[in-house]
């Protein structure tokens, strides 16, 4: 007979793995990557100028994805179009 389960063990030692990678980048910020001296939750800039960098970077980011989004939509409207030309 077989069991059905995974033995705990080793299901264990699979979720027992550090990940370092998240922690280590929470403490640091993200636009010069100098550690932050008292990282607060969701604290991502060293400083004030580093921190209006970073929102600055965000609100480009985010115009750019509403382009691509735009071109996107554009598209499938030509596609949907010409579907209906071709009929
Ligand atoms: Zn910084």
């Amino acid at each position: 007979m077989q069991t059905p389960f995974p033995t705990p063990s080793a299901r264990l030692q699979g979720v027992a793995t550090p990940v370092p990678g998240p922690l280590d980048s929470s403490g640091r910020c993200q636009r010069c990557g100098r550690p932050i001296p008292k990282p607060r939750p969701r604290q991502k800039a060293c400083s004030s100028r580093c921190r209006w960098a970073l929102w600055k970077a965000g609100q480009a980011r985010s115009a750019q994805a509403l382009v691509q989004r735009d071109r996107e939509i554009q598209e499938l409207l030509n596609v949907a179009l010409r579907k209906l030309e071709g009929r």
